[in-house]
């Protein structure tokens, strides 16, 4: 039940992990990271404890990354299992998501993407989510129109992060009804369903509304309405508890 994800300069996977171990109190069942390796997307993910996690992530080399996403899973659709943990990755190969609530409306859209030919890894609705922004991405050539699209779409909550491979230096992410907070670093930038996970390297937080899409890389980020990606002017505020 938790988000992190990274822009910047650090090796991203360690950054990713810690974030997660600050999260930890909010509950899970399983854990993943999501970030680009030399042959590719990659994606590691582990049932049980973050120590899980890190046992996989310590017989790779996984230092050379500077952004990904990561997650810590509530299942909710789906059991607990390797598979079903997130971050997930579409039929592509070229999209990971990581995704926190539950999305209403997913027996139908995934029906929908199956008719076109679409095969699903997972028991997840998280997995039917993000088919469709790939699938609307395919279609549009642009991932916010592509996230505007296919968010407009769905019924549910969430706070979902996007990584694309073909983009690696970018992350998008979108909430309704699930915490998702942005920190704002120097050459490097955050996003995180809450501050603690980002807290070690900023204290300048942007609060995320319901309805609202980022676009961050290592230097800028930027927030728009779902709806029609009208910007949306935010207001930085600084933390002042540790
Ligand atoms: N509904 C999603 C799943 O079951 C996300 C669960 C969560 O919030 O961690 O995989």
């Amino acid at each position: 039940c938790g988000i992190i994800g990274y822009c910047g300069h650090r090796p991203a996977v360690p950054v990713l992990v810690e974030g997660l171990r600050r999260l930890e109190y909010r509950g899970y069942d399983s854990a993943g990271v999501g970030f680009l390796h030399t042959d590719g997307l990659r994606v590691i993910k582990a049932k049980g404890k973050l120590c899980e996690l890190e046992k996989t992530l310590a017989r790779e080399n996984v230092l050379n990354a500077t952004s990904g996403i990561g997650h810590t899973r509530w299942a909710t659709h789906g059991e607990p299992n390797e598979a079903n943990a997130h971050p997930h990755v579409d039929h592509t190969g070229r999209l990971a998501m990581i995704h926190n609530g539950i999305i209403e409306n997913y027996q139908e859209i995934k029906q929908e993407l199956q008719a076109k030919g679409v095969t699903f890894q997972s028991d997840t609705d998280t997995e039917v989510l993000l088919n469709l922004i790939s699938h609307c991405l395919a279609e549009d050539g642009d991932m916010l129109q592509a996230m505007s699209r296919a968010l407009g779409r769905v019924e549910g909550a969430y706070a979902i992060a996007v990584f694309d491979a073909e983009n690696p230096g970018v992350v998008h992410a979108a909430r309704v009804a699930s915490p998702l907070v942005l920190g704002a670093g120097t050459g490097e930038n955050f996003l995180a369903s809450d501050i603690p996970a980002f807290l070690p390297y900023t204290r300048d937080v942007v609060f995320l509304e319901d309805g609202e899409l980022v676009r961050m890389d290592a230097s800028s980020w930027e927030v728009f309405r779902v709806e029609d990606l009208r910007p949306v002017e935010k207001m930085v505020d600084t933390i002042t508890w540790d």
